[in-house]
C-alpha cells in the first residue's frame, strides 16, 4: 500500500492493519505447516494471501476487528478444501430416471468395475499377444464376445455412439449418398443431430417421405448409382403416434439388398434382452435387427447395455473390415478402461445373469413390491423423526435417449415441503449430494434407482436436511 493510501486511513484501520499477520508468520504456525503438507506450497500460499487481501479489504470497508488468526488459517483451509473437492464425484440419484444421462447413465457392475481396477493399477494385455510374445489388438477384447452374443460376423468398439454412427458413414459412404427417412431426422441431445453427423462424414443426405409417413416405395425411388446405403435411426427420444408408417427393418434390408446396398442402423439403446418382456415398449435387440438383415447396427455401451461409455459397431465382415481400416477409427477408438468394463458386462449376458448382476436391468426388473417395500421404509423411518412422508404412486423412466415414453409403475416416497425447490437445493448440497424430482409442491425420492449400499446415507441426508430446514425456519419466526 502506497504512503499516500495510507494517509487517506483513519488511525484505527492503520491499527488493524498492522495487527495483521505477516504471512511469514503464518508459515511458522503448526496448522500452516499441516496445511503446506496436505495441499503443497504453492497453492497454500495463494490460500494465505487470498485470505490476507480479503482481511485488508475487509479492513478498508470499514471491518473494526480482526478475526482470531486461528480463523484465517482455517479461511485458507476452507479456500483450499474448495479447490480439492473434485467437480466429478458421485451422488445419490433418487429421480427414478433409470439411464440418467446428466448423472452419468449406466452404474457399473462389480465385475465391471474390478475389471477397470485391474488393467488400469499396473500393465496389462491392451494390445498385447501372450501366445506370441509380440504386438497384439486391442480388437479382440470386446469382440468375440460380442459376435458370440449378437451373432454379428464381426464388431468393433469406439469411444461412443455419435462416433460409431460418423466413423461408419464416415467409412462406408463418403463422397455418397445415403438415403434416410424424414421422420428419422433427428436431434438426441446434447447437440447429435444425424444430418450434421452426415454431413460430417461426408455423405450426401437423400431425405425421403414425411415426418410421419415414409414408405418403402419412397425410398426405392430415391435409390440411384450414387446411393451408398440406407441408414435408419432410431426414434431414441421421442414417438410419433397417430397416423405414421415406417417399412420394417426387414423390409429395408430386403430393397438395399436387391440394389447391393448395405442398411445401416443407428439401435441407439444397445438393447442385447427383450424390453417387452420387462413392460418396457419393445424395441428391436442388436440380435434382431442383425436376423432382420441389418448390415451394420450402432449403438451405445452405456445405455441399456448397462456398460461403459462405448460405441460399438456390429455386422458384416467386410463393412467392419472397411470401417476399422478408416483412419477416423484411429481417431475414436476406446480406452482400456472402457474395454475392460464393457467384456466384463458383456460377460454377465453371456452367462445370462444380466437382470441379477447389471445394475441398469437389475433397477429395471426390480418387482414393484420390492421397491413399495423399501419405500415404507424409508417413510417410516423419516416418520420416526417426526417428519412427514407418505408412499404414493408414480413411475419411473429409462431415460438416457431410450424408449420415448415409458414409463414402469414404482412407489414414490413424497415429502411435502414448504417451499420444495428449496428443500431440493438443500439434498444437492450434501455429500454426497442427493437429486430427487418434484412433482405438484412435493420432493420425491424414487427407490427404484438408488443403489442399495446409498440408501442409508439417503435417509440420514434427508433427515439431517429437512431438521435444518426446520431450525432455519423456526428462528425465522
Ligand atoms: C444415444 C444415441 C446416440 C448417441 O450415442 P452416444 O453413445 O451418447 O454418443 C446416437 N443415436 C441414437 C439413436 C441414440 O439413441
Amino acid at each position: 500500500m502506497s504512503e499516500t493510501a495510507n494517509h487517506k486511513l483513519t488511525a484505527q484501520q492503520q491499527a488493524l492493519l498492522r495487527e495483521l499477520p505477516s504471512m511469514d508468520r503464518l508459515l511458522r504456525l503448526p496448522v500452516t505447516i499441516d496445511l503446506l503438507a496436505e495441499y503443497g506450497r504453492s497453492l497454500t500460499l495463494e490460500a494465505l494471501r487470498a485470505v490476507l487481501d480479503d482481511q485488508r479489504t475487509a479492513v478498508l470497508e470499514g471491518a473494526t476487528y480482526l478475526p482470531m488468526t486461528a480463523m484465517l488459517v482455517q479461511a485458507a483451509r476452507e479456500w483450499l478444501e474448495t479447490w480439492f473437492t473434485p467437480t466429478l464425484r458421485p451422488v445419490i440419484n433418487a429421480t427414478g430416471v433409470i439411464v440418467h444421462t446428466n448423472l452419468g447413465r449406466a452404474p457399473l457392475s462389480e465385475t465391471a468395475l474390478a475389471a477397470i481396477t485391474a488393467v488400469s493399477r499396473g500393465y496389462g494385455t491392451l494390445e498385447y499377444d501372450l501366445d506370441a510374445g509380440q504386438r497384439g489388438s486391442r480388437a479382440v477384447h470386446a469382440e468375440k464376445l460380442l459376435t458370440r452374443l449378437t451373432q454379428a460376423e464381426a464388431a468393433a468398439v469406439v469411444n461412443n455412439n455419435a462416433a460409431a454412427v460418423l466413423l461408419m458413414l464416415s467409412a462406408l459412404c463418403q463422397g455418397r449418398e445415403v438415403i434416410i427417412s424424414r421422420g428419422q431426422l433427428v436431434e438426441i441431445g446434447g447437440g447429435f443431430r444425424v444430418p450434421d453427423v452426415m454431413a460430417q462424414s461426408g455423405a450426401k443426405l437423400v431425405e425421403v417421405g414425411t415426418t410421419n409417413r415414409t414408405h418403402l416405395r419412397d425410398y426405392a425411388a430415391a435409390i440411384t448409382e450414387n446411393t451408398a446405403a440406407i441408414l435408419v435411426a432410431h426414434h431414441s427420444n421421442f414417438k410419433i403416434v397417430g397416423f405414421t408408417t415406417e417399412p420394417t427393418l426387414a423390409e429395408l434390408a430386403e430393397l438395399a439388398h436387391a440394389h447391393n446396398l448395405p442398411l445401416l442402423y443407428d439401435q441407439g439403446s444397445g438393447a442385447l434382452l427383450d424390453t417387452a418382456v420387462y413392460g418396457l415398449d419393445p424395441e428391436p435387440t442388436v440380435s434382431e435387427a442383425l436376423a432382420a438383415g441389418c448390415d451394420v447396427v450402432a449403438f451405445s455401451g452405456d445405455k441399456l447395455l448397462g456398460g461403459p461409455q462405448a460405441g460399438i459397431l456390429c455386422g458384416r465382415a467386410d463393412c467392419l473390415a472397411a470401417i476399422k481400416r478408416h483412419p477416423l477409427a484411429r481417431a475414436v477408438r476406446a480406452d482400456k478402461l472402457a474395454l475392460a468394463a464393457l467384456a466384463a458386462t458383456l460377460t454377465h449376458y453371456l452367462k445370462e445373469e444380466a437382470e441379477t448382476a447389471v445394475p441398469v436391468w437389475q433397477m429395471i426388473a426390480r418387482p414393484l413390491a420390492d421397491i413399495e417395500e423399501t419405500a415404507h421404509t424409508w417413510a417410516a423411518q423419516l416418520q420416526e423423526q417426526g417428519l412427514t412422508a407418505q408412499v404414493i404412486a408414480g413411475e419411473s423412466t429409462v431415460g438416457g435417449g431410450s424408449l420415448p415414453g415409458t414409463t414402469l409403475p414404482t412407489r414414490l416416497v413424497a415429502i411435502p415441503a414448504a417451499s420444495p425447490d428449496d428443500l431440493a437445493a438443500a439434498l444437492r448440497r450434501q455429500d454426497p449430494p442427493v437429486i430427487g424430482r418434484i412433482q405438484d409442491g412435493r420432493y420425491l425420492l424414487d427407490p427404484r434407482t438408488v443403489l442399495p449400499d446409498q440408501a442409508g446415507d439417503l435417509i440420514r441426508l434427508v433427515i439431517q436436511t429437512m431438521n435444518d430446514e426446520r431450525q432455519t425456519m423456526l428462528a425465522e419466526r
